[in-house]
């Protein structure tokens, strides 16, 4: 089995470096396989009813503190800014109090619902965004994309009622299922992660946070495993975690049920009486962090990745010079239909420039010779098989507009994300 690291060699997709530990180098290949994967889960969160937001990455102290992640979580924070011990005195005034990168989005999204008085009428109000989170990792546990400093992380909130969280965690589930089977992952099970010892509020709260995740996901008819003392600090969380083809198991979903950062935020909204209620706030991520997500695919494919998601969809390929105008033609015709791909006009032999793109995984190779220009034709490859089938543009096309997000999933004909009522 090939290592991650190994196929995005072979890919060119990313590299690390000593002087960043844990903090991944994009390439172009790899930045295009991070931005589809991202475009597919902005249309998945609009479909769910999520805002996309976008905020600060270092956030000051005394939110952290309000948070109480400068106490529970402080170890696990980059902290940056504070007095430094060789400057002047009087300089101490224009030095900026203590910053920390922020780990996860949460104080960031209480910020925004608190930018102004929230109404029953925007309740449940969803915000998401492609955080980029850090957290300072023991260097010895770094490794690869699977565990890291720096990620982007689809991180989502609902601010909601009581009576909103069964609803809300089904339609994350089906949400999930949806995903994961879009991305080739059928099989996932499901953990309930309990009270740990270091956490805030009551035990009521705690109580009721716990039974209430409990029934909803019997009342779904799913089935889970309990996991004592493995709860975020501010509550207890439903967590996913898919199985690849090698059998091993990755914990990528969550959601959890939290009434305790409400309450040390004081979160309010006018309900119909016209009086102050308290929301309970769902934290959500579907895929996690996107580094490790994109790590656990190019094992779990070896490196050949779905058409829809492959950082180049399709690579033209001329055999001899005289097919140069006809390969520029399919390129640039495919290109303005917005496939990502590739021309190569190169003076090299056929057989090399296949060999090259399949060391790349290019899941499509688009062949022309002389004859083919002549016919106005081409052969499509695909990878991993040394069959060709010949085809005219008008055909490819045809074959490349299946290849639309809906189309990948496979029961794209019973289930749309857009219905909220699914399971
Ligand atoms: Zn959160």
């Amino acid at each position: 089995m090939a290592d991650h690291r190994e196929l995005a060699r072979d890919m060119d997709l990313f590299h690390f470096e000593e002087h960043s530990p844990g903090m991944v180098f994009w390439h172009p290949q790899g930045l295009r396989l991070f931005r589809s994967i991202e475009d597919f889960m902005r249309q998945v969160y609009q479909a769910g009813e999520f805002e996309e937001v976008r905020s600060p990455v270092a956030l000051n102290r005394s939110l952290w503190e309000r948070s109480r992640h400068w106490e529970k979580f402080r170890q696990g924070m980059f902290v940056v800014g504070g007095v430094k011990e060789d400057i002047d005195e009087s300089a101490l005034s224009v030095i900026s109090p203590d910053y920390a990168l922020k780990p996860m989005s949460c104080p960031a999204h209480i910020a925004i619902y608190q930018s102004r008085k929230r109404s029953y009428r925007e309740i449940p109000m969803r915000l998401m965004e492609f955080g980029i989170c850090h957290r300072n990792e023991l260097s010895g546990t770094l490794s690869g994309c699977m565990r890291l400093r720096q990620f982007v992380q689809d991180d989502a909130h609902i601010f909601c009622r009581e009576s909103d969280i069964q609803s809300e965690i089904s339609n994350f589930l089906n949400m999930v299922k949806q995903v994961y089977a879009a991305f080739g992952y059928d099989q996932f099970s499901l953990q309930i992660s309990l009270r740990p010892s270091q956490r805030l509020g009551s035990d009521r709260l705690w109580d009721k946070a716990e039974s209430l995740l409990i029934d909803v996901v019997q009342s779904l008819g799913q089935s889970y495993k309990l996991a004592p003392n493995e709860g975020a600090f501010y509550g207890p969380k439903l967590e996913i975690s898919l199985q690849d083809r090698l059998g091993r198991s990755w914990q990528c979903g969550t959601i959890q049920v939290d009434f305790n950062l409400p309450e040390l935020f004081e979160l309010a909204f006018v309900n119909e009486l016209g009086e102050l209620e308290r929301p309970v706030m769902l934290h959500q991520a579907i895929l996690g962090s996107f580094e490790r997500w994109i790590g656990i695919l190019l094992e779990h494919h070896g490196g050949s990745l779905p058409v829809w998601f492959a950082p180049t969809q399709v690579a033209v390929a001329s055999i001899s010079e005289r097919a140069f105008a006809w390969a520029e033609t399919i390129f640039s015709r495919l290109k303005q239909l917005g496939v990502r791909v590739e021309l190569h006009n190169q003076d090299r032999t056929i057989g090399k420039k296949i060999r090259e793109l399949s060391k790349r995984k290019i899941p499509l190779i688009a062949i022309v010779g002389k004859q083919e220009a002549m016919n106005q034709k081409l052969n499509l490859r695909c990878l991993g098989t040394p069959k060709q089938q010949e085809m005219s543009l008008a055909e490819l096309e045809h074959k490349l507009a299946d290849l639309s997000v809906a189309s990948f999933f496979p029961d794209a004909h019973k289930l749309k994300l857009c219905d909220r009522r699914l399971i």
